[in-house]
This record gives structure tokens, sequence and C-alpha cells, in this order.
């Protein structure tokens, strides 16, 4: 193990030497990956039978392939498939030509006589294994809407490396092929694929379905989907749009159907580049994954996050709902029709089409203050989610990464589907757009599109374009933004009209972190004028020219920048004075920085709380949920600490204030934010203890069994959760009874949520207990667990019951899932003991891929119990000196 350590550091040390130096535009021949590439597939014709009953497929498939040079192998992708019949170009390969390395999942042909230079066609047959998990050729189970009966529904997932569980392929991004897919599937199933498809007709078994082949592409965007389906349909400019659940769910897909017509429209503006292909199906799948990929043509979507029942689903769903698409169709084009080269450059596609669709998101949908809601982390769904830590958080750790990382292999490419490469890909495209300008902006991209269609490209490509678009050295300062970790702090000093910048590397729990510099597209505005200014800050220091001395300075103009602030005490009084007179995006950014500095250990949490003290009264959601949040992670951190229950009325005094602004009952023509604050109160406070809002709640509960309608459907996730935590166990019964009779996974998700959240013991057992069972979908048995552990303030229990059931569990989960699992368990934990209990857990137990999310777990249990002892007195000082009553709301 140490070993390892020490070679495992060197390659990384190697790579990040190589990556500062610059990188470079793409080329096939010098993009990594384990294939040779001296032979590459051109088309693909494959055809799969899958037999449900039995759960395997057998396969056959004819690649059309071309050498560029002679070689003696042929060496292809192959994971747990097994290879019946190989021949080239007609002539068959006796069995010992064929190797199999399952530990490398290559498949190598040794050929008896040199292959000549230029195109074969190789034909293989194969047998594979339908299973659970979201890899490869996958099985749902689910209850049927209406009728309640048990169905089964298939369906593939393939990025980044699980195509070759379903087919034999050369399964890495650079080699794009067309690819053209044969189906035998029953009579009355729905089977949907990238492409329209070309015929169907009536074989023994069922009917065979062929679509037409796809353009050039990446292996891992294939798609397959069959079942009992039914779709609704609309089309957009010539592109048939259709969205497709299970049966009697489709007319659900009206509001996703709405949405995508007009955010295709928008993308094929934006992008100058029309949608290439002949349909875009969005399609809702009962179990199986449990997030939405961008197959080309195909997306997948978890039910809930494309299904809308105007009659049960919450103004959170719906919001969430048109996020997910836009991000998805933003990837058709960078992603899919435009692919990174190899997954050190994921961000490319993560972080773009994250920036991409919330842009689009905010323009449609005003209303929602899409980037607030960003900056602040607010997800709707924040209740349903295992939570992850927040990208501007994880990126003060020791154990953040470059947006470009080095990846060796595809077990490595499945960690880098985290925060940093989303949250903070999408903040700093944002503040590099604010910074050349939208037009600019958006000309570059085009450039870029335009030049890399049907193609491969790195994160170099997109700098050369913007660089061309906008005649600034865009590369110069992109660089330390994604090649090297983390993000500074700049601290303003003011003497009279002299006022200084200086900028640091900014941490949380990592001493002697390695110092760092950044090219900071900096804006800053004097409150009370409408101009916002922006500067390069190039160095260390710099200064600010032409304040006057009786102005007030806020930097960083509606909080778009990757960067916190702190300001001298004096610039900071005179803001504190100013609050009235800055928009909600910039207070919302004092907030968020202040409660940085107080977790980085550069101000007493006093500073945050008299901020909170002065805000202007209101009820404005995206600062209030910024409170909420804050509130909710000193709540949990504070478990067993004396000053917790100080704290706990302290938090409810300022809170509850506003719930009684906003009440129980929805105002006639009340903004939808008001909603969603009304739902996030009333979750807070009960969490807080509030006992007027817990009996408020389960009153509302014994009159929604009688009559569902009597509560609104945005405060059901909402009073579940409350009633859930509350529960004895009739109660508790009951919401269990509700949750396995409902056929809709959102409503579903609300009851199971609130079983996870009861705090007597012996029913978040019980709650454990579900994970192990087929109430739930496959996908979401685990987030359970992870429930359990954050709400029930159970986590102990949760981690017994999982190292007692660590590989039935596994089995329901994809690799990424493997790799989380048991570090997220332990996030919430405060106690130094527990970061050692996992890391000598994991030594003996979890692969060695998960190694990363050991880490930062770890890490962020050290950093929290360290916060804790911090915290507690700072807090109590703060109450005592400010007493609970002497607030002014
Ligand atoms: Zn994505």
């Amino acid at each position: 193990m140490a070993e390892m350590r020490v070679s495992a550091a060197l390659i990384v040390l190697f790579a990040l030497l190589t990556t500062m130096n610059g990188e470079k535009p793409y080329s096939f021949e010098t993009t990594p990956g384990k294939l040779p590439k001296q032979v590459v597939p051109l088309e693909y014709s494959i055809r799969i039978v899958p037999n449900v009953a039995k759960l395997t497929f057998t396969g056959t498939e004819t690649v059309k392939i071309t050498a560029s040079n002679a070689v003696r192998e042929i060496v292809l992708n192959s994971a747990e498939l097994e290879i019946v019949k190989a021949s080239i170009d007609g002539v068959q390969f006796a069995s010992d030509a064929i190797k199999v390395d399952p530990d490398n999942e290559l498949l190598t042909i040794a050929l008896p006589n040199e292959l000549a230079v230029g195109e074969h066609s190789l034909a293989l047959e194969f047998n594979g294994k339908i299973t659970q998990k979201g890899r490869g050729l996958y099985y749902m189970p689910y209850q049927e809407q209406g009728t309640g009966a048990k169905k089964i529904a298939l369906g593939t997932q393939f990025e980044p490396s699980d195509a070759r569980r379903f087919f034999l392929c050369w399964d890495e991004p650079s080699f794009r092929a067309r690819f053209q897919v044969t189906a035998v599937v029953p009579q009355n199933w729905l089977a949907v694929s990238n492409m329209p498809v070309e015929y169907e007709h009536k074989v023994e078994i069922g009917k065979e379905v062929r679509f037409q082949p796809t353009p050039s592409m990446s292996s891992y965007l294939n798609v397959f989907v069959a079942g009992e389906l039914e779709a609704i349909e609309t089309k957009v400019a010539g592109t048939q749009i259709r969205v497709i659940a299970t049966k009697g769910k489709a007319e659900w897909g009206r509001y996703a159907l709405e949405s995508t017509a007009q955010i295709l429209q928008y993308y094929d503006d934006y992008f100058g580049v029309r949608y290439p292909l002949p349909q875009l199906d969005q399609i809702a799948i009962p179990g199986g994954f449990g997030g939405a990929m961008e197959n080309w043509g195909g997306i997948t979507y978890y039910e809930s996050t494309l299904l809308f029942d105007p009659k049960k689903s919450s103004a959170a769903t719906r919001q969430r709902i048109y996020e997910v698409i836009a991000h998805e169709t933003a990837h058709q084009w960078f992603g899919d029709l435009v692919t990174m080269a190899w997954w050190d450059n994921l961000w490319l596609n993560e972080g773009f089409a994250s920036w991409m669709g919330s842009k689009c998101s905010a323009h449609f949908n005003p209303d929602w203050e899409v980037w607030l809601a960003k900056n602040i982390q607010r997800d709707p769904t924040r209740r349903s989610g295992i939570a992850k830590e927040v990208a501007m958080e994880g990126d003060a750790t020791s154990t953040t990464h470059a947006i470009q990382q080095p990846v060796a292999n595809e077990s490595e490419a499945n960690s880098a589907f985290d925060d940093i490469t989303y949250r903070k890909g999408q903040s700093f495209l944002r503040m590099l757009e604010s910074f050349l300008g939208e037009n600019v902006f958006r000309d570059g991209i085009r450039r870029y599109i335009a030049a890399h269609k049907y193609s491969n490209s790195t994160t170099a490509d997109l700098w050369n374009a913007l660089s061309e678009a906008s005649n600034e050295p865009v590369g110069e300062i992109a660089a330390a933004w994604t090649e090297q970790p983390g993000f500074p702090i700049v601290i303003l000093k003011r003497d009279g009209d002299k006022i200084s910048l200086s900028q640091e590397r900014f941490t949380v729990n990592f001493p002697n972190a390695p110092a760092l510099e950044w090219k900071i597209p900096l804006t800053y505005f004097i409150v009370g004028e409408k101009k916002i200014e922006s500067r390069l800050m190039n160095g260390k220091i710099d200064n600010v020219p032409n304040v006057p001395t009786d102005r007030v300075i806020k930097l960083n103009a509606n909080g778009t920048g990757n960067y916190r602030v702190q300001y001298d005490s004096a610039s900071w009084k005179a803001l504190l004075g100013a609050l009235p007179k800055l928009n909600l995006a910039d207070r919302v950014n004092l907030l968020c920085d202040s409660w940085a500095l107080v977790q980085a250990n550069r101000a007493n949490v006093s500073l945050y709380l008299e901020l909170i003290d002065k805000l202007p009264r209101g009820h404005e959601l995206a600062e209030r949920d910024q409170i909420v949040n804050v509130f909710d992670y000193i709540n949990r951190l504070l478990v067993g600490n004396p000053a917790r229950e100080k704290f706990q009325a302290c938090a409810r005094s300022i809170l509850r204030p506003t719930f009684d602004e906003v009440g129980w009952e929805p105002k006639k023509n009340e903004s939808p934010r008001d909603s969603l604050l009304r739902a996030s109160l009333i979750a807070a406070l009960g969490d807080l203890n509030d006992q007027e809002i817990v009996s408020g709640c389960k009153k509302r509960f014994e009159k929604f069994i009688v009559d569902p309608a009597s509560l609104a459907p945005d405060l059901r996730a909402s009073v579940f959760m409350v009633v859930g935590q509350n529960a004895d166990e009739a109660t508790w019964n009951k919401l269990h009874e509700l949750g396995l009779k409902t056929t809709s996974i959102e409503e579903k998700q609300n009851y199971y949520d609130a079983l996870t959240a009861a705090r007597d013991p012996k029913l978040a057992e019980n709650a454990l207990q579900i994970s192990l069972t087929d109430e739930l979908p496959t996908s979401r048995a685990l987030h359970n667990v992870g429930k359990v552990a954050r709400y029930s303030g159970h986590p102990d229990l949760a981690w017994e019951f999982s190292k007692a059931n660590m590989k039935a569990l596994l089995e329901k989960t994809d690799a990424l899932g493997a790799n989380i699992f048991a570090p997220s368990l332990f996030v919430f934990s405060s106690e130094k003991s527990r970061a050692d209990e996992l890391n000598t857990y994991a030594k003996s137990n979890l692969p060695a891929t998960s190694a990363k999310e050991v880490a930062k777990a770890v890490d962020e249990v050290e950093f929290r119990a360290e916060f804790k002892q911090r915290l507690g007195p700072q807090l109590t000082a703060w109450i005592e000196q400010r007493g609970l009553v002497s607030s002014s709301r």
C-alpha cells in the first residue's frame, strides 16, 4: 500500500509537470489511452438479442475498420463479454488467437498474417449479462402506472467506459465511428436508440428493430432502451422531439416536451450550428441509474428528473426538470457533436454543459434566480440527494485538484465526475464570459463548434477559439484556473482614497498549502453608482484608482467571480452601513464570503451573524436560503455540543419571523420563490425543533391522509420530512404504506425520505432495512442509507448497517456510486475517531479507486472536528452578547 502511494505520487507529479507546460490542440495520435491507434473503427453494425427471463443477451457485430500501418494484432475493449467467434474479411480466427485481459478490459486478436494497410471487415459473436447496476445493459423492475403490475424494462448506461459491456468496441472517446444498432424485443415493447427506426419486422420471438446509423460519434454516447413504453411528441425545425416513459406516464412529460422545444431553438441559435440529428428523445427511466445521461439523440433521465404531474409535483421539481434538460441538451453539441479527446478534459463537457444549461434556464426563467441559486448551491432537491460539498468549499481543501486533471485510465475517469469538474468549471466559464463579454464569448463558442464538429478537442482548442474572437490571451488567463488547484482570496486594504489589493490562495483546513497565484478577472463598483468596473489583476498586488474617500467600494459585482474577498474592518463596516443599497446578488455574495472566512479561520462567526442582523427586512429566497443552509450545517456540526440548544433557539429567532411573513398558506399571485421559501423554512424550523412548526406539520399530514388535495404539492416534501423526523411507529408505518402504494417516483421519494429522517433509532433501523429490499429503484436504495446517516441523527447506525451488508449494497450501484458510498456515510461526523475508522476500513475493504473519495471524507471529518471546537465557544459568546430577543425583526 505504501509503495503504491509513492508511485502514484510520482505519476501525478510527472503528469502535473507535463500539463503545466500548456496543453496542445487536439490530435488523435497524441491523445492518451490504452488502445493502439494503427487500427481504427469506421462503422459498426451491431445486433443484440436480450433474454429477459435469463438476464443474458447474445450479440453479433460487424465492424468496418481501417489500418494505417501493417499490424499483427487488433486490440479493442471488452468487459465481461464472452467471445464466441471472430473473423476478419471472412477468415475465422483459431480460438487461441483471441486473448482477453480482464484487468485492462482489453481483447487482443493475434493475426496469422500481417494485416494490410486499408479497410477490412471484422466480425464478432459474443454473449453478455444483463445486471441491475447502471453499467452496460441493465434491467429495471417497476410498478406499472394504473395497474400497479410488476414490470421490467431495459436500458443502457455507458459513460465513461461501459459500452464495452454491451458490445466489443474501441471504447475511448477519440475513436469515433458510425454505429448501427439492431435489437430483438417482445412484440408489445417500444425500443429506442440514438436514431429513428429504419425498419421493424416480426420474428419468431418478437420483433426485430433496426435503427438508422448514427453520424460519427464516441462509443460512450450510444443508447438502447426498451420496454412497455409510450411517447408524446412534437416537431421543431425538422427535429422530432419525443418524451418517452413507461406506459401510463408519458402525459406527465408534457412540461419536458415543451421545455425541450424551447431549449433546442435557443441552442440552435447560440451554437450557430443546427441540432444535427433527426430525433431528440427524452427518455424517463424508472431506475437503473440515478442521474441523466446525454446519449446523442436519446437522453436518459431518472424518471423524477423528467416527468411532472401537475397535480402532485412541486415547483422545485419543475425547476430541476428544466435545468437538467437544459444541461443534457447542451451536451448534444458540447460533448456529442464535439467531444473531449480524453477524460482529463471531462470538465470541457461538464463545466460547459453546466454553465450553458444555467445560462439557458436563467434566460427563460428570470423568476428562478438561477445564478444566485448556483452561488449558494441552493439545490431545490437538496433534501433528496446525498449532500455533496459545495465546489468552492471543496476547492479550498487539501484534497482538491485542478479542473484539468491527469486521468491515467478509465477507472480514474469515474472519479473525475465531481464538483470541481462540474461546478468550478461552470463558475470559471461564467467569470470568463462576464470578463470577455456575452457576444464575444458566444462568437468564440461558435468558432469552436464549427472548427471541431464531428470531431474531438482539448481545452487548448476552446481557448484558441475564444482568443481569436476576443483578441485577449484567454489561454494565459485561464491556465492558473484550469491547470492548478484552488482559487484566490483578494484582500482589500484602504487608506483614505488609496485602495490596495493583494491575493493569496484561499484554503480551509490546509496548513502549508503551496502558494499559488492567479490572473483574476476582477470586477468592482462604487455603491450607489451603476457602472461595474473590471480589470485583470495580473500579479500578487494591485490597486484600485479613483475611489473618493467618502464612497463605499464592493468587489466581485453580483458575485460572478470565482474568488473570495476580505475587507479591512473600516471598509466592511462601511459596507454593512450600505447594505440597503446593495442588490440581492451582492448581499448574498457577502453572506457567502463571510461564512467562508469563518470556516477558513480568518474571522470569528460574529462577522457572519452580525451581517445577518444588519440585512434589510424582507424574505428574499436566495438570502434566506443561504442562511438556512449555514444553520443546517451548524446544527448538524454541533450534535453533542453544549452550545447546540442555545444555537437552535437563536437560529429559530432569526428564521421564524421570516416564516411568519410568508405564512403556511400560499397567497394569491405570490412569486414561485415564496413557495420554495415556505417549504425551505418549514423543513429548517422543524429540524431546529420549532414545536409550533412540528405540530403544524403533524396536523397537515393528518388532514392530507383524508384529503390529499388539502396539502399543496410544494409543501409535501417538507411536511412529510418533519412528520417523519418526529414519527412514532404508527405514523412511520402510515408513511411507509403511502410510499409502497404510489407509482409516482417523485411522490415515492418524498415518503421514503421522510422514513429515513426518523429520530427514533428503532425506526431508523427499519428505514435502513428498506435499502436491501426492491421497494425503491436500485439506484436509489443506497441513497436511503446516506439519508439515514444525514437526517435521522444516527450516522453510526447507518455505518454499522452498511458494514454488515456492504456487498449486497454495492451490488446495487454503478462504479461512481461504489467509490462514493462508504465515504459518504462519514461526512456528517465531526469526531476525529470516525476519520481514523474510515481510513482503517478503506485499507482492507474498499477498492483502490475509492481512495480519492476516502481522502475527501477524512479531510471533511477532520475539518469538522476542528471547526466544532472553535465554533462552539464563539457562538455561545455571540449569543450571550446579543441576547435572544434583541433581533430587530
Ligand atoms: Zn453533463
